[in-house]
């Protein structure tokens, strides 16, 4: 997720050689207070030796010559120096302008776990009814357990929910919930990681410690590895999934550009229509 992290003050600070932290502590110090929009300037102001025109991002509007290198083994010109995001949300962002009515028409929808770069553009979108929803996201306009949300049934137009269900002990009931809230002509974007090399999800309740889910799930804060039966999860709940590879269509030269990945799917979740 891109959004600020719940501890963005303490990265921030690890980011900032010790020598230097006492004079940028001093120069950021009145940010801290608005901490989304001061997380979003301190980006910015780190963009700018970045500043070029080989790489473009769709998200934020940023080019730069370069992208930073993201991840556990560092991918090259992976994560906007701007907005922060990643090849993910690059190609989930185009996914959404692209192919489907989010910018232009009049649609209530439910975000969970809001992206800072997402809430950003979608909040102020006079087209839609925008609700954010998180356990503790000060980005969230509800405070919720996906798995108990409280909305009546068939509410919303769309859901988004990214890199969420791999937190949640019981996935299958927020993806029921999700399925539940959505109207019966809605859709979803319901992403997880996915272990492609894994045919079945691993989880076990038993491990509960940070070292060893970081170990067995790869995040301390992850409680499952999802394998190729993710699909198969999702439509459990009841839904029809579709995986769509935009990265595969576009133009080689557009994908180089934004930096996105050729073959990381788009998860569609379409609510079959109700019967009778
Ligand atoms: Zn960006």
């Amino acid at each position: 997720m891109c959004s600020p992290p719940a501890n963005w003050f303490g990265e921030l600070k690890r980011s900032v050689p010790t020598a230097k932290w006492g004079v940028a502590a001093w120069a950021i110090g009145p940010l801290r207070r608005s901490r989304p929009t001061a997380w979003y300037v301190w980006l910015w102001l780190r963009s700018l030796p970045y500043i070029g025109k080989r790489f473009v991002c769709p998200c934020c509007g940023g080019r730069f010559r370069k992208f930073l290198a993201y991840g556990v083994r560092p991918r090259p010109n992976a994560r906007c120096p701007r907005c922060g995001t990643r090849e993910r949300h690059r190609l989930l962002w185009l996914y959404l302008k692209q192919e489907t009515g989010l910018f232009s028409e009049s649609l209530s929808v439910l975000h969970f776990a809001p992206e800072f770069i997402y809430y950003r553009a979608l909040r102020s979108l006079p087209n839609l009814f925008y609700v954010t929803a998180d356990i503790d996201s000060p980005l969230a306009s509800v405070a919720l357990d996906i798995t108990h949300c409280p909305f009546g049934d068939e509410t919303f137009d769309v859901i988004l929910c990214s890199h969420v269900l791999e937190h949640v002990p019981d996935d299958q009931a927020a993806t029921r919930e999700m399925y539940r809230v959505l109207k019966p002509d809605g859709w979803a974007i319901i992403h997880s990681p996915v272990d492609r090399s894994r045919a079945e999800t691993f989880e076990d309740p038993t491990v509960v410690s940070a070292k060893e889910r970081e170990r067995y799930f790869g995040q301390v804060d992850h409680v499952r590895v999802y394998g190729r039966d993710y699909v198969g999860r999702l439509e459990r709940a009841g839904f029809t999934v579709r995986a769509d590879y935009l990265g595969r269509r576009l133009p080689r030269v557009l994908r180089t550009s934004y930096a996105v990945k050729k073959n990381s799917p788009v998860y569609l979740c379409l609510k079959r229509p109700t019967s009778g």
